[in-house]
């Protein structure tokens, strides 16, 4: 059952800089980047929560998740927990793989009114192994609604110019943007 699969962490994992210790075991943290912009970083696990946050979620909210770099199955039921109390349209913008992962998993992690602007495709030269990441935004850089998804965009290695190979298979990877009817059906 694909909602009890427990991801495994990204390598940048370590790197992220927002691991709490001590009493609080929360591994997360977030930001208000203006008064609509939410930016989360770090694990979402049993310890996840945006109860405090709850009442600051105005009509249109975004949520930047770019530096999400592991979720478990408690964590996704924590999220759509709390995603199905929210009024909200929420945009979900630089999403990390692992929240990609999760929208073509369990479509409810969306939420009713979730909208996905933009996403986060990685990258591997097969020549270096320099890996980079593009920022993909819905609707410029890929577009919504198709049925299936055989594509990858193309990336140049920064190192030494190849032509560097997409980490995904973009069938999976990109299988949430079919349940996403065309741009000009979002209101
Ligand atoms: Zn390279």
């Amino acid at each position: 059952m694909l909602f009890y699969q427990v991801l495994k962490s990204s390598p940048k994992d370590s790197e992220h800089p927002y691991t709490l210790g001590g009493a609080d075991m929360s591994r997360f943290a977030i930001r208000w980047l203006n008064e609509k912009t939410l930016k989360i970083s770090g694990t979402i696990d049993e310890y996840f929560s945006l109860d405090s946050e709850f009442g600051k979620f105005s009509e249109e909210i975004f949520l930047d998740m770019r530096g999400v770099s592991r979720i478990n199955s408690c964590g996704v039921r924590e999220w759509i927990k709390f995603m199905g109390r929210v009024a909200s349209r929420v945009h979900y913008v630089n999403c990390s793989s692992i929240i990609v992962a999760q929208f073509s998993m369990i479509p409810e992690f969306i939420g009713k009114k979730g909208v996905v602007d933009s996403f986060e495709v990685q990258f591997v030269c097969p020549r270096c192994g320099h890996e980079d990441a593009l920022i993909l935004t819905v609707g410029k850089d890929i577009l919504p609604g198709r049925e299936t998804y055989s594509d990858t965009p193309d990336l140049i290695c920064s190192e030494c110019s190849s032509a560097m190979e997409c980490d995904h298979d973009p069938e999976l990877y990109f299988s949430f943007l079919s349940e996403v009817p065309p741009l000009a059906e979002i209101s």
